[in-house]
């Protein structure tokens, strides 16, 4: 897709997970002062004691949920953060109960690891969820963590309080097994209500890592921060692996992630609605083209959609469509959009499509998508 732009070609990328909106004004502006105020150095590897206390913060006033200075942790993102938890703690023979659909990373991460992914799937007919039986029919002696991700990318599925309590009930009682939860796309919920593992089951709070970042919230993507908290014994290893990686994550992105997690929520109430409406109109624009089938996503800003209608079709350039990667591509080629197949996310066949470029785009892009599905036979 980035080479057709650099052609000049018209294309519409829905591939990225990345909003089109800005980060807030006063956290730009707090990033701006720390520079020049010659917040330009070194600082503490897990992140100043200003962010820890305002990280500390957000989690008991979002979360009821009580961490002391030293059981955070921020770094380059919530990716560096999910990578130090599994580096610190998974080695070879170790199992890692990734569900499926998964965000890309988990996976690699793994492996990077030296452990083994234990890919569950969780289907559209539990909602994209995992359920209570599947979970307990993958947990051996050498898993060492699953990982829980809520919303979720790429289906958007959200987890209530009592479904997530029904899969803790399970691990409960296999004391070797952490749970991870990536709680980045906490405060994109269009129906029901955000919950968190370690709120659910205080009880569990010393084998939960609550991961979370500005990244979504903020739309600070380009700002690298990410940030955890759980038991202390974690935390400073993780400590370790991120003082020899890269130390602190940049000094005037962590002023501005603070003020922005010390600063009002206000700003996304706006944000949801246009989402909301972007959601809305994706799944009645493509719930009528022939061959897709949109399930309504909770959360997230990313619609997963059914494509095993057209596999088995060909394309009016004589391709046949085996996978959705092939269809992906023939999105690309034929109406120059980006989506990414289902597989990449270990379920298809379906499209993820990011609901994150403007009205206008949305519009041209399921307009272009439906003439393209139109012509496969
Ligand atoms: N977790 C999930 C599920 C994501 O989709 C992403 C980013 O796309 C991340 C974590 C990491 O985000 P970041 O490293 O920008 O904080």
């Amino acid at each position: 897709m980035r080479q057709m732009v650099a052609r000049g070609e018209s294309v519409i990328n829905l591939g990225e997970g990345e909003l089109d909106f800005e980060t807030p004004d006063h956290a730009k502006a707090a990033g701006i002062a720390a520079i020049e105020r010659g917040d330009t150095r070194y600082t503490a590897v897990g992140g100043t004691e200003r962010l820890r206390g305002a990280i500390v913060a957000k989690f008991q006033r979002e979360n009821g949920l009580t961490f002391g200075l030293e059981q955070v942790l921020a770094g380059v993102g919530g990716k560096q953060i999910l990578f130090n938890a599994l580096l610190a703690t998974v080695g070879v023979g170790d199992e890692v109960i990734v569900p499926a659909p998964y965000w890309v990373s988990y996976p690699d991460m793994v492996h990077l690891a030296e452990g083994t992914p234990v890919i569950l799937p969780a289907t559209e007919d539990t909602g994209f969820k995992l359920t209570p039986d599947a979970l307990a029919s993958a947990l051996t002696e050498r898993t060492r963590w699953i990982i829980l991700n809520s919303p979720n990318n790429p289906t958007g599925a959200v987890y209530s309080a009592e479904e997530l309590a029904a899969l803790l009930a399970v691990i409960a009682p296999w004391p070797k097994v952490m749970i991870m939860a990536d709680d980045i796309y906490e405060h994109m919920v269009f129906a029901g209500t955000f919950a968190t593992p370690a709120a659910v089951r205080p009880d569990l709070a010393d084998r939960i890592l609550t991961v979370n970042g500005v990244s979504k919230a903020y739309s600070m993507t380009g700002w690298r921060i990410g940030y955890a908290a759980g038991p202390r014994w974690l935390i400073d290893a993780m400590r370790v692996i991120q003082s020899q990686s890269t130390s602190n994550p940049a000094a005037m992105s962590q002023e501005a992630a603070r003020v922005a997690l010390t600063g009002s929520l206000d700003f996304l109430e706006e944000r949801l609605t246009i989402l909301r409406r972007r959601r809305d109109h994706v799944l009645t624009a493509l719930n009528v083209c022939p061959g897709l089938r949109c399930p309504v996503p909770d959360g997230a800003f990313y619609v997963y959609v059914n494509c095993a209608g057209l596999m088995g079709g060909t394309t009016p350039d004589g391709h046949t469509l085996e996978t959705d990667t092939d269809l992906a591509a023939y999105l690309a080629r034929e109406a120059k959009v980006g989506v990414v197949p289902g597989s990449a996310f270990g379920l298809g066949p379906y499209l993820r499509i990011a609901y994150a470029v403007d009205d206008a785009l949305l519009d041209e892009a399921c307009t272009r998508i439906t003439a393209a599905c139109t012509r496969i036979a």
